[in-house]
């Protein structure tokens, strides 16, 4: 089974989730499992021009490339605890992705511990090679199991050519290479590890590609966020696991990989019940095209989906699909716009998480966006005891970024929590937090505020085009609505 890198909306999307741990804070969590990825020529070039902009960067003077080379890469083994050398992840990245990670809070941290006897067994799934199966019911949120990777590498690496080498002689060389990159992080790992990683599928053994990198090609996970200063697909690692790579794609998938940082570690969540023996499967490019569209992403992994929604195609799928593509409004886009009916943005949302339910999709990143909103909706009107019905459906969500621990607050309708949140009544009072609101929106429009931490905190970001120390003047202008003094403790931290 082919998977890549792949260059799909979804990979963009991220669709990812904080997991429900005091110790691990979500924005340690890097919220990029979402998808395989695939390496093709074209991702090729833009990442060699980029990778040679950073070349010169790095080495102005030196341009022998070997050098070169030694510059641009390290081999490291990640975390490398002396008493788990099984745990250990063969890294080939640039020297910044290590600074990076080990400012994460927490890194190096151990992996959770495992479920005894394990939640999944690998078994031979019909018609798709290996898979991985639940060994008994699991429930939603749940998260199934965690895993290091056994190597990551950027995806593509960066290969320097000889000058004078025509199209096809560069190629060669390109994939040789590769090969020769990848096979260092092979010969680091343990012979158990060498042995799994070897015993992955390789899904076309006959092309140029050698053994090892086209392991890669075939099961790399897309791990994106761990390399400073490159954005989107361009700062792409492929990850290979022993486990989650053997998961096979559904377009309505049943679990959710996410990537905890500090403890450098793949969590894989249940993003709806499962029933025993079910096999387990995420998606490995996006599921919110048409049907069309996605067997032609699929084919590139040397596969025709057989799900339920590509076995049975209708136009109301492709329909509903498409739809839930568009995006959910934010709360703020609707509380602040006072010519909206108050029930405007949870009619829209339920509307939303019953497409969402329809196909089977609870993975994708609107399913956690519907809830939250319909929770802060009601939040927002002053209406608790339909807020912590919400909260009670979003602390489920476990694999989404939206997670937070202090929705545990909000389950009781009678909480503090309810009071102390940004949004509480922001519908129903002419409190000065709603001036405050009403005047920022001037400058900021509901896309340019940000609630973070479960609404204890908020962000103002001025629109484009705003002048420098407008947002200030604003503030200072609002002054009064500051003093009221537990606002002013939520809008600054
Ligand atoms: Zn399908």
């Amino acid at each position: 089974m082919k998977r890549g890198f792949l260059n799909s909306r979804a990979a963009k999307e991220k669709p990812i989730g904080a997991p429900p741990v005091a110790a691990v804070n979500s924005k340690d969590v890097v919220n990029e499992a979402s998808s395989r990825v695939v390496l093709d020529e074209s991702a090729f070039k833009s990442t060699i021009d980029l990778m040679r902009n950073q070349l010169s960067r790095r080495c102005k003077s030196d341009q022998n490339s070997k050098a070169l080379q030694r510059i641009l890469y390290i081999y490291r083994a990640v975390p490398n605890f002396a008493d788990e050398p099984e745990q250990n992840t063969q890294c080939l990245w640039y020297p910044e992705t290590y600074e990076l990670l080990s400012k994460t809070p927490g890194f190096p941290q151990r992996l959770p511990p495992a479920a005894s006897p394990p939640a999944f067994r690998v078994a031979p799934s019909p018609g798709k090679g290996m898979g991985l199966f639940s060994t008994r019911k699991i429930t939603q949120g749940e998260m199934i199991f965690s895993e290091r990777p056994l190597l990551l590498q950027p995806a593509p690496t960066m290969v320097i050519t000889p000058n004078g080498l025509d199209a096809a002689e560069e190629a060669k060389w390109r994939l040789n290479e590769q090969e020769r990159y990848a096979a260092k992080c092979v010969q680091r790992m343990t012979p158990h590890q060498q042995a799994a990683f070897m015993g992955l599928h390789n899904f076309n053994p006959n092309d140029r590609t050698g053994p090892i990198f086209g392991r890669i090609r075939t099961n790399g996970i897309g791990l994106y966020g761990l390399e400073s200063g490159i954005e989107g697909d361009k700062g792409v690692y492929a990850a290979v696991c022993d486990n989650i790579s053997r998961l096979n794609h559904s377009c309505s998938p049943n679990t959710c990989p996410r990537f905890d940082r500090a403890s450098f570690s793949y969590w894989l969540y249940a993003v709806r019940d499962i029933a025993e023996g079910e096999e387990l499967t995420y998606q490995y490019s996006d599921v919110l095209v048409s049907k069309v569209e996605r067997n032609e992403e699929t084919e590139k992994y040397g596969f025709a989906c057989m799900c339920a929604a590509c076995k049975e195609p209708t136009a109301e799928s492709d329909k509903r699909r498409s739809e839930i593509a568009a995006s959910v409004p934010s709360v703020l886009t609707w509380a602040m716009d006072w010519g909206l009916p108050d029930d405007w943005l949870i009619k829209k949302a339920i509307r939303l998480l019953v497409l969402l339910q329809k196909e089977n999709i609870q993975h994708v990143e609107a399913y956690s966006t519907a809830t939250h909103a319909i929770l802060e909706a009601y939040i927002c009107l002053g209406d608790s005891k339909n807020a912590s019905k919400w909260a009670a459906r979003a602390i489920q969500q476990t694999w989404s970024e939206l997670y937070h621990e202090r929705l545990q607050e909000l389950l009781d309708p009678q909480s503090q929590a309810y009071e102390g949140h940004v949004l509480w009544r922001m519908r129903v009072d002419k409190s000065p937090r709603n001036e405050v609101f009403k005047a920022m929106g001037t400058v900021c429009r509901p896309e340019g505020i940000g609630i973070l931490d479960g609404g204890r905190k908020l962000t103002f970001t001025a629109d484009e085009g705003v002048l420098p120390g407008t947002l200030e003047k604003v503030l200072a202008t609002v002054a009064p609505a500051m003093n009221d003094a537990k606002f002013k403790q939520l809008a600054t931290g």
